[in-house]
């Protein structure tokens, strides 16, 4: 089965030549893009794109897909990230397999319409007989990409830690059923539709050992590590008092550097903690929205860049953003960088380059993130004749004057949106069940 995309008014590919090409095809056979360029021979489907931008689907490195169920709540509207922490957790202790399953598919559902083919999630609370294979469920269903994190919590309250009791898992527990997670899910394979990582979910939620161990357990299976680091003021007050040092030192002494690992936010890294992550090739996954939301601060993207470290876009979770449109952060990164740096600090592409290919290689994705021939063909394809980009000089220049939503979406050539609709499950009836399982949640 071959698909022809045809004649694309523009096409920003982000392949190594970072090619824009103009009234061209790509042409997909069995999940891969098999050829690029104008005029390519007929196929089984064949979908115009007359008018319209096509990129590489955007890469989500950081989600907690299960707060699709809490957006907005009253009590945590205005509060600082502890504040807002402690106003959720007696909520989320609530939930069970069903919420997390229900949650996911609508968080995945509204990235895809956002132009999302590849998310990561770290889901760090499991109450009620919840599981990591509640999300890969939804995410199969849904049909993107998915890198689930088997995230975990371990000291409480009663351990002077932020979670109650009842949130927090025994460590022994944790490590084994992470092994089962991977044993049972990871595809580590080019193509790969559901790639495992490890995660406890911030160096206050858990102990020292967890975290060496942890690193350790992912070594030794070949995932990745992800967790939270230096989120915002009181983050790296809590590791110089807790742990005598910045969290760029925390993370290196337990193991938590290197290509393998990726932190979500560093909104408060120094410049030897960017030298750091630049050296020892860690990841950052940088969620603008959230952590304006949150009132975190604005993370040095520019000097990451800069240095070389590697970025990619996050939308964190949906309640402390509140919205999961991730084109959105990359319109948000390009206008938080401007604001510390001046109009010349990022440009609309580099943004896109970030939300597409950066994602990508921060997830560890050399076969994604790009139009290329023999990479996966993960495609975003973008209707500019509307309202939004009528006048519009560049088109191409989606993240200045473009849509929100996709027309089309392609993940591992199977067209997951069409004409601005999920194709793969009952939307609606989905938004109908979440807003039943919210609203029993309110009570
Ligand atoms: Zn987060």
């Amino acid at each position: 089965m071959k698909t022809r995309i045809k004649n694309a008014a523009a096409m920003l590919t982000m392949d190594n030549d970072a090619r824009e090409l103009s009234g061209v095809d790509v042409m997909i056979e069995d999940g891969v893009i098999i050829a690029v360029g104008p005029d390519i021979s007929d196929a089984d489907t064949v979908v115009d794109v007359t008018g319209c931008v096509v990129t590489p689907g955007l890469v989500n490195t950081h989600h907690h897909l299960y707060q699709t169920l809490t957006r907005a709540v009253p009590g945590g509207q205005d509060a600082l990230l502890f504040g807002w922490l402690q106003t959720l957790y007696p909520i989320w202790s609530r939930f069970g397999p069903e919420e997390m399953f229900v949650s996911a598919q609508i968080g995945l559902a509204e990235l895809a319409l956002s132009g999302c083919t590849l998310t990561s999630d770290h889901l760090y609370l499991y109450p009620n007989g919840a599981r990591l294979d509640d999300t890969i469920a939804a995410a199969h269903e849904v049909g993107l990409r998915f890198h689930p994190t088997r995230g975990a919590m371990s000291i409480g309250e009663s351990d002077g830690g932020l979670p109650p009791d009842s949130l927090v898992e025994r460590e022994a527990h944790i490590l084994e059923d992470c092994i089962r997670v991977i044993d049972a899910h990871h595809d580590p394979r080019d193509g790969s539709m559901v790639r495992v990582g490890v995660a406890p979910c911030s160096p206050f939620s858990v102990s020292r050992d967890l975290m060496r161990d942890a690193a350790i357990l992912a070594r030794d299976k070949g995932v990745m590590l992800h967790t939270h680091l230096a989120e915002n003021d009181e983050d790296i007050a809590y590791s110089l008092e807790k742990f005598g040092c910045r969290p760029g030192q925390y993370a290196e002494d337990l193991g938590w550097t290197g290509p393998d690992v990726w932190h979500a936010h560093c909104v408060k890294l120094d410049g030897q903690e960017i030298d750091l992550f630049s050296k020892s090739r860690t990841g950052v996954a940088h969620c603008p929205c959230s952590n304006c939301r949150l009132g975190s601060g604005i993370a040095p993207v520019r000097a990451m860049r800069d240095a070389g470290v590697r970025v990619g876009l996050g939308v964190d979770g949906s309640a402390s953003n509140d919205s999961g449109n991730l084109v959105a952060e990359a319109r948000q990164v390009l206008l938080l960088q401007r604001v510390v740096n001046g109009a010349d600090a990022m440009s609309a592409r580099e943004a896109l380059f970030i939300a597409t290919r950066g994602g990508a290689e921060v997830l560890g994705r050399s076969d994604c993130g790009q139009i290329a021939v023999g990479k996966r063909a993960d495609i975003a394809i973008w209707d500019v004749s509307g309202v939004e980009s009528a006048g519009s000089w560049d088109p191409a220049a989606l993240l200045l004057a473009g849509p929100t939503r996709v027309k089309h979406l392609f993940v591992e050539g199977r067209q997951v949106v069409r004409d601005g609709h999920v194709t793969t499950i009952d939307l609606p009836r989905a938004v109908e069940r979440q807003n039943t399982l919210a609203r029993a949640l309110m009570i």
